[in-house]
């Protein structure tokens, strides 16, 4: 009798402490039964070549990427995604069984689903929406809102170059607009997304003035520690329909692990639990 080699995967980058996908993906391993293995792994960026070499003879059936690999990686894959080609990263590699590496960026599926699991009535195509922020999370939001076919992308970051140079990447339908203006937009917008840094444990609030939001507002915070982020908050006091960052977390990660396990595992409120234990 044949034993089948028992299915590993993992997420890579430096450090990987912080990362909660082992936790994630372990809750799907026990709760499916699958006698596999997800595994941190920190790799120095001079390494990452060797890894990508190394790992499908060891079992790896692929990897999560997190910073600071997600660019670095795409210089190594064979066959790259479209949406990955598109932002320019990559959080999800399979080792394929004829040798290749495939590079995908499941960011922004995970963006979408949170949102239409938490408002399945809400629609980008409806309103306008304001994007905080322009680093590789923003990248991947404002990917998955075009791909929705949302009239009008209204970006603020405080660093305006940035901004700009999304929108070169993108093109039309973004309208940078200053950081400071971002409170006087709020009346037109269906969505706010904040997708900077900021209201993270440890770090400054967002001090984003609600005053001009309308109730019914979508405003959703990447950020997922804490999940109920200041910004958050607020906006439901103003009566806005919020969403935290956490279930992005988890749908971004689906599809990862139906690849190198072959099965599609459920988003709930036990692996939510779990991944905050
Ligand atoms: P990043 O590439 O480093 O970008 C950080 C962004 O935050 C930039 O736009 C930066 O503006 C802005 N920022 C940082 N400090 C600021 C401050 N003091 N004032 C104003 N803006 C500030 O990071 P990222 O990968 O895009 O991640 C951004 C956030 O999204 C993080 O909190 C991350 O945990 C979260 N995230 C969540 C998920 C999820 O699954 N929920 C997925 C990806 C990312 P400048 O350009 O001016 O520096």
């Amino acid at each position: 009798m044949k034993l089948e080699p028992t299915p590993l995967a993992g997420v890579i980058g430096l450090p990987t402490s912080h990362s909660r996908s082992p936790k994630l993906h372990g809750h799907w391993l026990a709760r499916y039964g699958i006698k596999g293995h997800y595994i941190p792994m920190d790799i120095q960026s001079g390494d990452l070549a060797r890894a990508m070499d190394v790992l499908p003879k060891l079992g790896f059936k692929g990897v999560n990427v997190t910073i600071p690999h997600k660019e670095a990686v795409l210089d190594l894959a064979d066959l790259i995604s479209d949406r990955a080609a598109l932002i320019g990263a990559a959080n999800t590699l399979t080792f394929q069984n004829d040798g290749k590496l495939h590079a995908d960026n499941t960011d922004g599926i995970g963006f979408l689903a949170n949102i239409q699991q938490s408002c399945p009535d809400w629609s980008a195509k409806d309103k306008p929406c304001l994007v905080l922020g322009a680093g590789g999370a923003a990248r991947a939001v404002v990917a998955a809102l075009l791909q929705e076919k949302t009239p009008e992308i209204l970006l603020a970051n405080r660093t305006r170059a940035r901004a700009d140079a999304l929108k070169a990447h993108f093109g039309g339908k973004i309208s940078v607009i200053d950081w400071s203006h971002a409170p006087h937009v709020l009346d037109d917008v269906g969505a706010i997304i904040n997708s900077t840094s900021l209201g993270m444990s440890g770090k400054e609030d967002l001090k984003l003035s609600l005053e001009n939001v309308r109730p019914g507002t979508l405003v959703n915070d990447l950020v997922y520690t804490p999940l109920k982020t200041e910004l958050l908050e607020r906006a439901e006091q103003a009566g806005c329909q919020v969403v935290d960052g956490l279930g992005m977390l988890l749908h971004q990660a689906r599809p990862g692990f139906e690849r190198w396990f072959g099965y599609r595992p459920e988003i709930d409120d036990a692996l939510r639990r779990a991944v905050l234990m």
